[in-house]
């Protein structure tokens, strides 16, 4: 019998993994078929998150390296650069506004009672995280031994070193030909592991939507349902309309021809919460299925995958103005002005982990003067808003890939 395509496979694990999660959930906790199958899928779906990480840091260091190797010459590196970054900060801005509207619009958390989260908040120390402290921070950890950086699985400091690497791999040209040879097959040899990885995908993934759901503590959602509401709304608007819209205007590509493509991707980034376990899935798809260049690729998308965040971005800005809601504080224009800045900043900082946002998000509320500690009332949710938002973050990375390859094509003709 002829399997269907690992696509294929990938969504039906998907749909099943919601779907017995649904049915765990309705058995309750106490059920000895539940506690079996979540133990199995706890199993599963670590073993396959762990795969993906195992590989995710040679992947990340050969790649970029390579990818700004063949970039060549001067001109195009700083064309492909700045291109990059404008996109990322104008898909993240353009997230935070829908962000801002949306909640200003419904205002979710406008009468709901602090009180009945007291608890909550008492028993929940937020660590202290000021703007100059927070970018002192980021700034330092970008330069680290590489030796270190790789062996701690530090992306952002391994992302930091592999550009140095590669531009210095280019002004060489042919005095360092060798190294350049080897980290490109060192390239291609973990591209071979991530598709072998990948057969493993639709069990895994389906195994870490099981647990997912099947734990999920239905009256926190619904007392905070509004608040959900708007965020998934908010967020699908950016990732099914804004996005597809971006990518439509600047290559002429449709949602459905990028759907295909980068399925595996966003389903993946969806059941791990982690834009950096789906990096290596990332990659191939960018390359492979939507055709994007290597050198554009490989450059973008890890670069991308830590510090372009327009789902977490649109998140920590509704977040603060949720808070603020839920405090009985109405923040001015200037002061959404500022929470437009952190939110930009505190989704740039986040590592592409489960829950990362929640942690930088510390820094949006302080900002304005928010109770930090209020976001003890979002963790009990967020595994679950983590979902979507992390598909639109490698969403976001992907159609930056097309666009940035569509205009700097244009520009080098
Ligand atoms: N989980 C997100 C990611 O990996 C980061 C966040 O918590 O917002 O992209």
């Amino acid at each position: 019998m002829k399997l269907p395509s690992l696509n294929v496979q990938i969504l039906l694990g998907a749909m099943f993994g919601v779907g017995l999660g649904l049915y765990f959930h309705s058995l309750g906790a106490e059920n000895h078929i539940v506690q079996t199958g979540l133990y199995m899928s706890g199993l599963v779906g670590t073993l396959f998150i762990d795969l993906l990480k195992m590989i995710l840091i040679p992947l990340v260091f050969c790649s970029i390296t390579v990818g700004i190797a063949n970039l060549r010459q001067h001109q195009q590196i700083h064309h492909v650069w700045v291109t990059t970054l404008l996109f990322f900060v104008s898909s993240m801005a353009i997230a935070i506004v829908v962000a801002l509207a949306a909640s200003n619009y419904f205002k979710p958390g406008a009468g709901l009672h602090l009180a009945m989260f007291q608890d909550a908040m008492q028993n929940f120390e937020a660590k202290q995280l000021p703007l100059p402290e927070f970018f002192a921070q980021f700034l330092h950890g970008l330069f680290l031994n590489p030796f270190t950086a790789l062996s701690q699985g530090n992306v952002l400091a391994v992302v930091t070193f592999a550009l140095i690497l590669g531009i210095t791999l280019v002004m060489g040209g042919e005095r360092f030909k060798n190294i350049l040879a080897l980290l490109q097959e060192g390239l291609e040899v973990t591209m071979h592991i991530v598709s072998w990885v990948m057969r493993l995908a639709p069990l895994g993934i389906m195994a870490l939507l099981i647990k997912l759901i099947a734990v999920q503590d239905a009256a926190m959602l619904s007392t905070l349902a509004k608040f959900v509401a708007v965020i998934i709304g908010s967020t699908l608007f950016h990732g099914v309309v804004i996005l597809p819209l971006i990518l439509y205007l600047f290559t002429g590509r449709s949602p459905l021809w990028f759907w295909r493509g980068a399925r595996e991707s966003l389903i993946t980034a969806f059941a791990t919460s982690s834009s950096s376990a789906t990096l290596p899935v990332t990659l191939r798809c960018t390359t492979q299925h939507l055709h994007v260049k290597p050198e554009i690729a490989g450059f973008v998308v890890p670069l991308g995958a830590t510090i372009n965040m327009d789902g977490t971005a649109l998140y920590e800005a509704a977040a603060a103005i949720f808070i603020a809601n839920l405090a009985g504080i109405e923040l001015s224009m200037a002061q959404q002005l500022i929470v437009f800045f952190t939110a930009m900043i505190a989704a740039m900082g986040a590592p592409g982990i489960p829950s990362a946002g929640m942690v930088t998000m510390v820094m949006v509320l302080q900002s304005v003067g928010l109770p930090a500690e209020a976001i003890a009332i979002l963790l009990p949710i967020d595994r679950l808003l983590d979902t979507l938002r992390t598909a639109v973050n490698v969403e976001g990375d992907m159609v930056g890939s097309l666009v940035v390859q569509k205009l700097v094509m244009q520009k080098s003709t």
